[in-house]
């Protein structure tokens, strides 16, 4: 099997999976615990964030907060926001692209306003456009700006690095979900977001671990209310195999040198794709992207169809987010509908996402396989089951 869903989740990497079998046997007592053996693993929990903040350029240590990951991560953050938002007249400036876990916090706990900047046509935010609304002075200031750092369907990063240095010009705090930016690219700038939110999983790390970084004054984080662990700022007893499976991850990709020759590889399996398949195209391919993702636009039958004969040829791929999987037929991702796409187009993106463990033989082998199965449908119409849609109009191909 070839796996090209790394986006959704990567398989433990074997240096995390060491580091958490140790920590389970050497190192497993609960650091709040008031013996010997705890005081040890306390020890191993604050020198895990005292390197990984380290790793991060932060200055005080204590803004980084181990957590289940961005989804914990993004609700505590609008959470904290909504409880100190009086009379619910503040104003939450977000992108139009940004993954659930962030959208549905706010339909759960916010009742202010919420803005959307613009996205371009290969999905990314202009820091020209943010500085024109934070320029609106007639407009209420916003709260929060949230912007992730590079998008989980497209792999399309985001000048994010640019927008928090706006933003502190502005003396507005700036939040940045860096879930697919964790482990493929350098960690370095992030510590100058007020707010960082990641999941460990997507690069070799274990579920359900990750981090929230907020800024040295914020206190009172209550989303989970318990026994005051992580400085009271997250309740719950610390994750002590996890963290350490999570750091020994991230240590063993900042050694990788450069991740060209994966982009590479990528840019042959787009250049196969789209030779060979009439009306194919590739989001966001002009822009900035992470070197391990390619979503593209499909142009005959249907997201599920694909992806099932996708696996009969031994590669897994997706539809777009994980969470959306569900939502096969249904309107499309919100995704490329913010990039301008119609919803019969947004139906027909399937994306590719590599690992570390992803070789260029593997990417050939992908794209053979989407134009086999794309030359036997095409020689083969009679063939399709009711209910085929094909998409004949397709905007925007690039060049
Ligand atoms: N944010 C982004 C950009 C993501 O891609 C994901 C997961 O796909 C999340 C947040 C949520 O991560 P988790 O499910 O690990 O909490």
């Amino acid at each position: 099997m070839i796996y090209l869903d790394h986006n959704a989740t990567a398989p433990l990497s074997p240096v995390a999976r060491k580091a958490w079998l140790d920590a389970h046997e050497h190192c497993w007592h609960n650091p709040s615990s008031p013996y010997r053996p705890a005081s040890k693993a306390r020890v191993r929990l604050e020198e895990a964030r005292l390197t990984l903040a380290g790793m991060m350029d932060l200055c005080d240590p204590q803004r980084l907060l181990f957590n289940s990951g961005a989804t914990e991560g993004n609700n505590t953050i609008i959470h904290y926001y909504a409880r100190h938002n009086k009379a619910n007249a503040g104003t939450l400036l977000i992108s139009p692209i940004e993954h659930a876990s962030l959208t549905e916090a706010i339909k759960s706990h916010w009742f202010g306003r919420v803005e959307t900047l613009p996205v371009d046509s290969d999905g990314c935010v202009s820091p020209a456009d943010l500085v024109k609304r934070l320029n609106q002075h007639h407009q209420p200031k916003p709260t929060l700006v949230s912007l992730m750092a590079a998008n989980n369907e497209t792999g399309v990063r985001q000048e994010w690095l640019e927008c928090a240095k706006i933003c502190r010009e502005h003396q507005l705090p700036f939040h940045c979900d860096a879930s697919q930016w964790l482990g493929r690219l350098p960690l370095s700038g992030l510590a100058n977001c007020d707010w960082v939110t990641a999941s460990v999983h997507k690069c070799g790390g274990p579920r359900n671990v990750g981090i929230l970084i907020r800024p040295s004054s914020v206190n009172g984080l209550s989303l989970i209310a318990g026994g005051g662990q992580e400085n009271g700022q997250r309740g719950g007893t610390e994750d002590l195999p996890g963290i350490l499976a999570m750091l020994a991850a991230l240590q063993n990709i900042a050694d990788v040198p450069s991740r060209e020759a994966s982009a590479r590889a990528r840019d042959a399996f787009e250049k196969e794709v789209c030779d060979n398949i009439t009306g194919c195209f590739i989001l966001g391919k002009t822009a900035p992207r992470l070197w391990n993702t390619s979503a593209m636009i499909l142009p005959m039958r249907e997201q599920h169809q694909w992806l099932n004969a996708l696996e009969q040829h031994d590669i897994l791929a997706s539809s777009g987010s994980a969470c959306a999987g569900h939502r096969i037929g249904g309107t499309g991702s919100h995704v490329p509908l913010a990039m301008g796409l119609s919803p019969e187009q947004s139906r027909h993106l399937l994306r590719f996402s590599a690992g570390s463990e992803t070789t260029s033989a593997d990417w050939q082998q992908a794209a053979k396989a989407l134009v086999a199965i794309f030359k036997k449908w095409q020689n083969n119409k009679k063939s399709h089951p009711k209910g085929y849609s094909e998409l004949t109009h397709v905007i925007n191909i690039p060049e």
